[in-house]
């Protein structure tokens, strides 16, 4: 795909949309470190990585300081939706941390168990949607695929 084609159209060409209008939209263009990168094009093109390349493209620019986080935590993912403006390392940091490994165990485990997300919420004091976030994509904080 020549470089001179708006980034838009290099960019969804290397997607691979699942049939699920919810699942994961996966990169498959070029990688390194096991994030996908994108040129900007033009004359002083830059690289971008490939989620942050798809969040600018469907919501408009992001600055420097904020981060695109993947709600799904799915490094590869670049479904528009699954990604969220954060804005401050330090609140991204915090975002990953709210809960440890063992709270999210736990709260997967009685989950599945059958309690309501509501009760779940309150006792660990976070929202109803990151308990559903926990009980669909399973235990998994790291955060190192965001940027
Ligand atoms: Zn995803
Ligand atoms: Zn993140």
């Amino acid at each position: 795909m020549p470089q001179s084609l708006p980034l838009e159209t290099r960019f969804w060409s290397k997607v691979d949309k699942t049939t699920d209008p919810d699942g994961c939209w996966l990169w498959t263009g070029y990688r390194s470190n096991g994030r996908g990168k994108i040129g900007s094009g033009g004359k002083r093109g830059k690289v971008l990585l490939a989620h942050r390349a798809s969040y600018e493209i469907t919501y408009g620019a992001v600055s420097d300081d904020e981060i695109v986080h993947h709600k799904c935590h799915n490094k590869l993912c670049v479904n528009p939706n699954h990604l969220e403006l954060v804005a401050s390392r330090k609140d991204h940091i915090k975002l990953h941390s709210a809960l440890s490994s063992e709270q999210q165990k736990e709260i997967l485990i009685r989950s599945m168990a059958g309690e309501s997300r509501g009760e779940l919420a309150k006792e660990f004091g976070v929202s109803r949607n990151r308990i559903s976030q926990i009980k669909h994509y399973g235990e998994r904080k790291s955060w190192d695929n965001c940027g």
